[in-house]
This record gives C-alpha cells, structure tokens and sequence, in this order.
C-alpha cells in the first residue's frame, strides 16, 4: 500500500542520510586531528578542550598501599578501594550506588553530601587487611567525567555538565573543594590526591597492566577519549615541561562537531530537546544515552507519516527516553526466526502488539542503521588519534610499533554488533599491516583503577 511505501522512503532517506563510506570516515579523521591541533594551541580555539590533566607520569606497576577511588559520571557511582602490592598485586573491593535521579538537577551541596554519605558506609567496611597505617590519611583518586578545566592534579572546575545531569551552581566550582566540605561536614578524613576524568583513568590503568597504551576511549552513557600527547607539542601549556616529555590529554572528544558528520533531522531535534543544545554533538549520535533515543525518534517519524503502527500514533512512542540503548540492543541482536524479542519489547516498552515479521525487520533495520553510524564514526575518531601521534602507519623500515587503546564503557562492552562494526571500520581505515598493530582492548573498569594508581603516585607520603 502507498503507506509502507511512504514508511519505506522515510527509512531509505534516513539510511541515505546516515551513510558513512571510508571516504567520509577520512574526512571524519582528519577533521577530528585539525581540531586537536586548534584546541592544543590555545584555550577556546576549538570545539575540542584538549584538556590538560596534569598527568605527566603513568602508572609503573611499583605503586604501593591502600587507596581509594570514586567514579562519578553517568547513573551510577562505583566507590573502589585497593590495595596495591607492586606487579600487577592488586586486591580491589568495590560497591556500585546509583544516582537518585533528582540529585541530578538538584544542588550542589545534595549531590555532594550523598557522595561523601555513600563512601562513608564504604569505608566503616574496611576489613582487617584494608587497614591503612595508623596516624595516616585515607587517600582517594576521584574520577569525575565531565569537562573540568584543572588546575593542577588534585584541583579543577567544572566546565559545564554533559549526560543528562545539569546543576546549575556547581558549574564553576572546584569539584575537589566541594568533594572535601562534604566529607568535612560529616567527618569523614580523607584526602583528595587526583581528580582524573575517566578517560585519563581508564588510561592509566590499562598503562599499568600494558605499556603499549596510548590512548583511552570511553562509549559509555556518553563517550570521550584521552591520548598521551608529546608536552612539547602543546602551544597552550604555559608551565614547565615534564621530565617525561609527555602530558596526557582529555579531549572531550564528545563535542566534536564537523560538518562532514552525517547528521540527520532527528540528531537535529533530538540535540533541540536536550539539556545541552548545541553542545556533545559527537556523543548525540554516538553513545549508548542517545542511541535508542534517535531510534524512537525515526519510528515516531513513521508512525506519524505512514501509520506505520496503524491508524494511531502509539503514546508511549511519544515519550522521549522511553526506547534506551539496550533495549535497542536486544531488538538488534534478535536471532529467532519470528524476531520474538522484537514483538516482546515492542509490546513491554511502547505497548504496541500485533507487528508482522516484516515491521519488525524495519525497527532492527533502524536499530542496526543508528549503531552502525555511530560504530564507524567512533572508529574514525580513533583514526584522528593515530593520526596526531603518528602510529596510524607502520614507519618504512622500523620495527612495528604496538598500539593499544584502551577501551571502557557498557556501550563497546555490551553492544556486539556495535563493537563488531567499529573493529570492520578501523580494520577497513587502516589497511591490514597497521591494524594488526593497533588493538582495541576491553579494560573493564580500568578507571577506578586507574585512578587508584594515580592517587598512589601523588600521594601525600610519596
Ligand atoms: P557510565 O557511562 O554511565 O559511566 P557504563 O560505562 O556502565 O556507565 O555505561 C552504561 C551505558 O552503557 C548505559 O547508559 C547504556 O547506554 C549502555 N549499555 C549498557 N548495557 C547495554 C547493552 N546491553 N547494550 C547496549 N548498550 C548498553
Ligand atoms: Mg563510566
């Protein structure tokens, strides 16, 4: 009938739209490493941060003590404590808490307290073999994944806020600060040593277990990315070079925008109704917060303009949020033959039932053109990366360099045809020598770790 074939022109143009060929993918790179120079040589002079994170020296492995980790930065918050023993020796306890929602656009004091409140409970639970030193302070690496403009290792501001949360008096604040009067006001002793974004962590503690690493990458809730930059190569670093010669970076990579990005009217509308109009539009069609989001977005499309769910517009399908990435990702990875999981969801999250077989090969159609542009887009932004340190080719006559890239967030973790359509696209950018020499590597919860480490080399009695 003339409304499938009307459902249809409006799947076709949004696949058109959504095209990412390796010519695109190139531009795509080579954009992202024309921004990283810009946003070295001076602050503002791009889209992209390039954050200095005071970060001069990666983990060796000869950390030793007990120290603690927070992890703030998407719905939930990890408190970690380790106990790190030299080579590779670590004894690691954690607990994961969720974040109340209304703590997400509330005060700064409120999220603060209940930060300080939770790692409090955690730390009555240090057992006999956690016990730090008497007459020392507790010290804690604080992972925090928002922009932050840092002022040295264990200080900084937040820029701005990202990934649905947005509370306004905090921003401009020194995090650490806020961090310390909360564990002040309800005597909890502990010292701040690092504060660390989670791509500088996840870096770290891949560097301790692999020295091959070279870079971070996050696909999260949202995603960012954090390299080992030469310190001579910042323009903008107005301080003393390091004695390693290097500087880690956090690019914020998530508000990377270029106009050969394939954006279409949903990315547009989708970015309209944010929280943060304008701004992440990199991570708006990449991670795992908007996935599924701009998926509901083309079904609603349909729904509207070919009654592609009958006569009505399903309510639900109206709410924004409701479809979230991993559902998208059960729908995408449906084997059955009658794509039951399909109908299963479709039923449970829009509540919308009696789809034929040939419905629901449309919705893992939309689901499978959404993850695939955001996979090789990801993969591009790797390619920038390679690009600006050099280790995208394999030098003439040199001995193939290995390049690890560390890699964390539930997204690359959970998503397989997500991850799997990335490693095509970096495997197709760079041809088969060089990418056997640049791996992706799964460092699960490397921050934490991370972090750990980095509040062990700045610790207080080093
Ligand atoms: P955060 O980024 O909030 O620190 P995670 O790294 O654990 O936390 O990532 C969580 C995100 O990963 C979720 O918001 C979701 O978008 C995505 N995710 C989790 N599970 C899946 C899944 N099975 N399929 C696809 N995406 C998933
Ligand atoms: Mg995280």
């Amino acid at each position: 009938s003339g409304k499938w074939a009307k459902a249809m022109d409006i799947l076709r143009e949004f696949e058109d739209r959504c095209g990412t060929p390796i010519a695109k993918l190139r531009q795509v790179a080579d954009a992202m490493t024309v921004e990283m120079h810009a946003g070295l040589a001076s602050d503002g002079g791009s889209k992209l941060k390039m954050l200095i994170s005071y970060v001069d020296n990666l983990p060796t492995g000869d950390e030793t003590g007990i120290f603690y980790a927070l992890d703030l930065g998407g719905t939930n918050f990890r408190v970690l404590r380790v106990k790190l023993g030299g080579a590779d020796n670590v004894k690691k306890e954690f607990t994961e808490v969720s974040i109340p929602s209304h703590l997400m656009t509330g005060t700064c004091e409120d999220l603060f307290d209940f930060i300080a409140g939770e790692l409090a409970k955690f730390v009555a639970t240090e057992g006999e073999d956690m016990h730090i030193t008497a007459g020392t302070q507790r010290e804690l690496g604080f992972t925090f994944s928002f922009p932050v403009k840092q002022s040295s290792i264990a200080g900084g501001t937040l820029v701005r806020w990202t990934k649905g949360f947005n509370i306004e008096d905090a921003v401009g604040q020194d995090v650490v600060d806020e961090l310390t009067k909360a564990m002040e006001r309800i005597g909890l002793d502990m010292r701040v040593s690092a504060l660390v974004n989670d791509t500088v962590g996840t870096l770290a503690g891949g560097r301790y277990s692999n020295t091959n690493v070279i870079a971070a990458v996050i696909l999260g809730t949202g995603t960012n990315a954090a390299y080992v930059e030469r310190a001579n190569a910042i323009p903008k670093w107005q301080g003393l070079l390091p004695k390693s010669g290097e500087m880690v970076i956090n690019m914020e990579w998530g508000n990377f925008r270029s106009s050969h990005l394939p954006l279409t009217e949903f990315d547009e509308n989708l970015d309209n109704a944010s929280l943060n109009p304008g701004e992440q539009i990199f991570e708006k069609i990449i991670s795992g917060m908007y996935l599924g989001e701009i998926v509901r977005r083309v079904l609603l499309k349909m729904a509207k303009e070919a009654e592609f769910f009958g006569e009505t517009v399903p309510l639900k399908l109206e709410t924004q949020f409701v479809l979230r990435t991993p559902d998208m990702s059960a729908m995408h990875h449906d084997s059955t033959p009658d794509l039951k999981v399909v109908a299963t969801k479709l039923k449970d999250i829009l509540e919308i039932s009696n789809t034929s077989l040939k419905m629901r090969r449309v919705i893992v159609e939309v689901c499978e053109t959404v993850a695939t542009r955001g996979a090789r887009l990801s993969a591009a932004g790797i390619l920038g990366i390679l690009k600006k340190i050099g280790r995208d080719t394999i030098k003439e006559g040199e001995e193939p360099q290995k390049s690890v890239i560390a890699m964390d967030g539930g997204l690359f973790e959970h998503y397989t045809k997500f991850r799997k359509a990335m490693q095509t696209a970096m495997d197709e950018l760079l041809g088969e020598e060089a990418s056997n020499n640049i791996l992706i590597e799964l460092s699960n919860d490397g921050s934490g770790l991370g972090a750990a480490l980095l509040a062990a080399s700045h610790s207080q009695y080093r």
